[in-house]
């Protein structure tokens, strides 16, 4: 299968041929057509399975047919993102696929100046990329009107519904036309996108690319456990072991950010951080450098890392397991992607292991782990399994004191998962770990 027998128009096949695109993805082979014959969709692929090309290359083509001029201050399409950052991207690409069209586009977001795009706004644009808040913000202040929109696309509509943005959806969706055409991709499926779809779409052709909830097999996942207090340690240790040179690192808060970050800049480590506090403008600049190498870590929170394409990303660490599970496959997404191979690698501590059991339910894998020598932890952290269940390993009976002893304490070396000494026979499991609440949170 081709671009062209997917029926393209000539100037998107000539974009594509430019960009490197040959065949298209599983996600596109099945949206493009659909997109072109004017269905809504609700689509579920993993990151990095092309999915932007999906919906913005037939919706190109789509506008391009239809021909009537974009009023002054409206849109013709408009494309929710989550995070600036990802709105950034998005924009990039569409641009990118319409450079032999003769069709605007734009990309509007919080945290910079609303007055350059309120100007831009004036002549109205094709395709209208924005996060949900700044959208809102344009359409109460006149300067965006949404009567002209024939589509809408929600992208990381999952991840929109976890930073809290169920209400602004809600307020979006009443400004729109009822007339359209409504395209929802997310790379997870809980049940509430699916009650949001339910209200959103009509008669919605439903794709699925990969099994629901599975992180791309391209990417070589383990875990280290480790005490928390000694995880900059190991940070800093594995990654002169492994001599990593680009690595995205994710850390919970903002303030383990800038913890780490200071960390490593004070061992004369190449690392900058992005996170919700910083000015959009420090975050695109930190972001710019990382992709282009002259920063080697980038720190970041689940929020500001969301969705980003970064080409031939090798390796990803989380220095902390995410809250909210589904957030470790978009975290590992962020490598192996487009076909390539990749790392993930987590330090856990003993806090973590509830964290560790949702995720490996989620994506049904039990997660290696593979012990660091000199960082055994203190504090064990218990077996898990992909049933969801923690395994308590039942305690060694106390050995009586002996005097003179002094030698080296072998602190908490456990069996890896599976390996059960005869000295240890009867583990088993003691109680079930709740799932993840993944309704909406607030925002970071
Ligand atoms: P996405 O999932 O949309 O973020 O895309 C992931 C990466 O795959 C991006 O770098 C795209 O440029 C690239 N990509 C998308 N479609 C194709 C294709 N058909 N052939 C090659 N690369 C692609």
């Amino acid at each position: 299968m081709t671009f062209a027998t997917l029926g393209l128009i000539e100037p998107l096949l000539r974009a594509l041929e430019t960009l490197g695109y040959q065949t298209p993805t599983p996600v596109q082979a099945q949206a493009i057509p659909a997109v072109l014959a004017g269905r809504d969709l609700m689509a579920a692929a993993q990151t990095g399975t092309g999915k932007t090309a999906g919906f913005a290359l037939p919706l190109l083509q789509l506008l391009t047919m239809e021909g009537p001029k974009v009023a002054a201050n409206s849109a013709r399409a408009l494309i929710l993102c989550p995070t600036r950052e990802l709105a950034e991207q998005v924009h990039a690409s569409v641009a990118e696929y319409a450079q032999h069209l003769p069709l605007t586009t734009y990309a509007v977001y919080g945290g910079v100046s609303i007055n350059p795009q309120m100007m831009k706004l004036r002549k109205g644009v094709d395709i209208l990329v924005a996060t949900p808040g700044r959208l809102i913000d344009l359409f109460r202040q006149n300067a965006l009107k949404l009567n002209q929109l024939q589509t809408l696309v929600l992208d990381e509509a999952d991840r929109m519904l976890d930073l809290g943005f169920s209400e602004e959806l809600a307020n979006i969706y009443r400004m729109l036309p009822k007339k359209r055409q409504t395209l929802l991709f997310s790379a997870t499926f809980s049940d509430d996108i699916r009650l949001l779809a339910g209200q959103m779409l009509n008669d919605p052709l439903s794709i699925e690319v990969s099994p629901r909830n599975v992180a791309a097999n391209t990417v070589k996942q383990w875990i280290v456990p480790v005490d928390k207090k000694r995880k900059p340690e190991l940070f800093v240790h594995l990654m002169r072991k492994g001599r990593w040179k680009q690595v995205l690192v994710f850390a919970k808060t903002r303030n383990g950010v800038d913890a780490l970050v200071d960390k490593l800049q004070g061992l004369g480590i190449n690392a900058d951080g992005i996170h919700g506090d910083k000015p959009q403008a420090t975050r695109q600049r930190a972001l710019d450098r990382f992709k282009s190498s002259e920063v080697q870590i980038l720190v970041a929170t689940d929020v500001a890392a969301r969705g980003l394409d970064i080409e031939d990303l090798p390796l990803v660490v989380n220095f902390d397991l995410p809250i909210v599970a589904e957030d470790y496959i978009h975290r590992i997404g962020r490598t192996g992607r487009a076909g390539n191979t990749g790392e993930a690698i987590s330090l856990v501590c003993a806090d973590e292991v509830n964290m560790l059991s949702a995720i490996e339910m989620l994506t049904r894998q039990t997660l290696t782990r593979k012990m660091e020598p000199d960082f055994e932890p203190e504090h064990r952290v218990p077996d898990t399994d992909a049933s969801g269940q923690v395994v308590k390993k039942p305690k060694k009976p106390k050995k009586p004191k002996t005097s003179g002893g002094g030698g080296k304490r072998n602190l908490g070396k456990w069996v890896d998962s599976g390996e059960v000494t005869p000295a240890e026979p009867s583990i088993k499991p003691v109680r079930k770990v709740p799932v993840f609440n993944t309704g909406p949170r607030k925002k970071k």
